[in-house]
């Protein structure tokens, strides 16, 4: 019967890279270049909320820590470790070996190697923390503060295939196998933007990650920046394989869906050249969606009833709410904007 300390060695102990201790002391010791700042962030993925019990283990690792992997990139900053913490139910080592095996390999793609975590057992469910640790350098990282009038707004790759591979797997569509093959690698096998987040350094003013979906998490920034946003539906990259669905469904995938892991950001409209080269770098595809504008003059001619309010502005005293307006192919507001997702939704 494997131990707690065999399974450590096992699938979570690899030769750690020179000048950083990993896994094995009571801390991991990584040092921190002069002039840069640490960026950690933390996710915690619960069986039944994040994933399916079922899923496959290869791909729940490497979603454990590409949904980490994607705050680096969001914030800009180079991944330095992670550290991993895991509440199994039960002894299951092909489970754990093809967890690992999916964790470790992003992890070599990305310079990110595990270099400690906990390992428990479980009463009940199966709960996986990463925590990972990067590198910025000071007043570099991307937040979400800084978005301003007169930026364009961007978002990376294409949106809704996570949603629509969800909403299938949850039996709120009906079972549709080529959809299904369509468009299940973007929910289970996500790629973060890390190298577009390092390329857009000194170019975007603020970053996010779309992990709850595009109007939400855009709405993040424009509180955050106190400005508001203007975005065209026709404009979006829709994922090709989405091209057959109902016009409503395709829109919350698109606007509301979450789990995509793209990044959403804003430049300066004078930077366009440098985001498009920033993202050829990066081998990653970006799309100008919108553009930021002043929190006051957001045209008065759009009714009450066609503006949304996005993102929550109570932590900020004073701050007034920002509004987001999408206009559809014909340069009409929406009415109605498909909500993101929430954990606790009325709270
Ligand atoms: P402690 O008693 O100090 O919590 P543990 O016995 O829990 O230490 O862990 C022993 C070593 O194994 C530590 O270096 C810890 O960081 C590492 N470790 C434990 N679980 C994991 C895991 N799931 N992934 C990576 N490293 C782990
Ligand atoms: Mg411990």
């Amino acid at each position: 019967m494997a131990s707690e300390f065999d399974l450590i060695a096992r699938y979570f102990t690899r030769t750690a890279p020179t000048g950083l201790l990993g896994v094995g002391d009571d801390c991991a010791l990584f040092p921190v270049p002069p002039g840069e700042q640490v960026a950690t962030s933390t996710d915690l993925l619960l069986e039944g909320r994040h994933f399916f019990p079922d899923v496959d283990p290869k791909a729940l690792g490497h979603k454990a820590l590409a949904v980490n992997l994607s705050d680096l990139a969001a914030m800009g900053a180079r991944p330095i470790g992670c550290v991993l913490g895991l509440a199994l139910p039960r002894l299951d080592e092909p489970w754990l070996a093809a967890f690992a095996e999916g964790f470790h390999a992003l992890a070599a793609v990305h310079g990110c190697p595990l270099v400690g975590g906990d390992t428990t057992r479980s009463a009940h469910d199966l709960a996986i923390s990463v925590t990972v640790f990067g590198a910025v350098p000071a007043n570099a990282a991307l937040r979400r503060d800084g978005a301003r009038a007169g930026d364009d707004i961007w978002v990376s790759g294409e949106l809704g295939a996570a949603d629509v591979a969800y909403r299938l797997l949850d039996g709120q569509y009906p079972a549709d196998s080529e959809l299904l093959a369509a468009t299940r690698g973007a929910l289970e096998w996500p790629e973060p933007q890390v190298p577009l987040g390092l390329a857009l350094r000194g170019i975007a003013h603020a970053a996010i990650d779309i992990s709850d979906g595009l109007l939400q998490d855009l709405g993040h920034i424009l509180t955050a920046s106190r400005v508001d946003a203007v975005l065209h539906e026709d404009r979006m990259p829709a994922a090709a394989a989405l091209a057959g669905l109902p016009a409503d469904a395709l829109r919350r995938a698109v606007l509301g869906g979450g789990d995509v892991y793209q990044l959403c950001f804003t430049a300066p409209a004078g930077r366009r050249d440098a985001v498009l080269a920033a993202a050829r770098t990066a081998g990653a595809r970006v799309t100008r969606v919108g553009g930021i504008v002043a929190h006051e003059p957001v045209q008065e001619a759009i009714q009450a009833s066609s503006v949304t309010r996005a993102g929550d502005s109570s932590a900020i005293p004073g701050a007034a709410r920002p509004r987001l307006v999408v206009l559809d192919a014909t340069g009409q507001p929406l009415a109605q904007l498909p909500a993101g997702f929430d954990h606790f939704p009325g709270a």
